[in-house]
């Protein structure tokens, strides 16, 4: 298993006669952004719904720092070290920014709940999510509501909020999603002082993303993966170019 923090085997999940993902093996290693992109329906959301514990797997198996998690739940994966974000929203919009912060990192440890009468314990996970909105840009948004903010600050919340997890691997399905281009360049930043706390694996469609961030790419094609090497093997590669890019 080398030294990857997070690496899949042999991955398979079948819908009916389809199979979203065929045979995946992919891993992330300290410190490396490593970007999976392929086509829509290609089976990158089902690939990151297995690593998280989302969906089960018909066969394969997923490591977490060399610990099999395969029969681990969502909520123990996350414990184990796996952060993420989420392609669709779970801000509590009423919520302040800072609440929500602390929220999150309430919810990503149960043991804490038997301490949350505990006023040190609060402090704890205050000061916590204060550090981790400070990573991300939001200090000054402590007592703004959700949501008042924009999408790019909401992307940035999340971010805060894995972040308040201390995670050992991110894995993000595509978080640039519907975000503008100061917004995009905003969140770039903001992942590339990232990985040399915990390395990401990310799924994005925005290429400009990909080329400024990735240290190694792997294409997804039909629940397979049809190629993987740097930014330079990737461009100039021809079993890439007439899958996906040469569209
Ligand atoms: P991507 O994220 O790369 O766009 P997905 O992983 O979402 O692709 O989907 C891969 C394929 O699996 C698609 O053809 C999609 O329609 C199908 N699929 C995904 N989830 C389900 C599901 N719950 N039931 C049936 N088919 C699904
Ligand atoms: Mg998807």
């Amino acid at each position: 298993m080398s030294d990857a923090v997070l690496a899949t085997q042999n991955l398979v999940k079948t819908f009916g006669a389809l199979k979203a993902t065929d045979d995946v093996s992919i891993d992330l290693r300290p410190g490396e952004i490593h970007a999976v992109i392929g086509p829509n329906g290609a089976g990158k959301s089902t690939l990151i719904q297995q690593i998280c514990g989302g969906l089960k797997p018909d066969a394969g198996r997923v490591f977490l720092n060399g610990q099999d998690v395969s029969h681990h739940d969502t909520r123990a994966r996350a414990q184990a070290g796996l952060g993420r974000t989420f392609q669709v929203s779970a801000l509590c919009m009423e919520d302040t920014v800072l609440e929500n912060a602390v929220l999150g990192a309430i919810g990503a440890n149960r043991a804490v709940w038997r301490f949350w009468a505990s006023a040190l314990k609060t402090r704890e996970l205050t000061d916590r999510a204060k550090a981790a909105l400070e990573r991300v840009g939001l200090s000054e948004h402590h007592q703004t509501r959700c949501g008042n903010l924009s999408h790019g600050e909401r992307r940035q919340l999340e971010v805060g909020i894995a972040l308040t997890l201390s995670p050992r691997a991110f894995i993000m399905d595509e978080p640039m999603a519907g975000l503008g281009a100061g917004g995009s360049k905003k969140l770039t930043e903001l992942l590339d002082g990232m990985r040399a706390q915990a390395p990401i694996l990310l799924v994005e469609h925005d290429m400009d993303a990909v080329f400024a961030l990735a240290d190694r790419i792997s294409v997804l094609v039909y629940g397979k993966i049809i190629a993987s090497g740097s930014i330079d093997d990737i461009k100039n590669s021809d079993v890439v170019r007439e899958a996906y890019l040469g569209q």
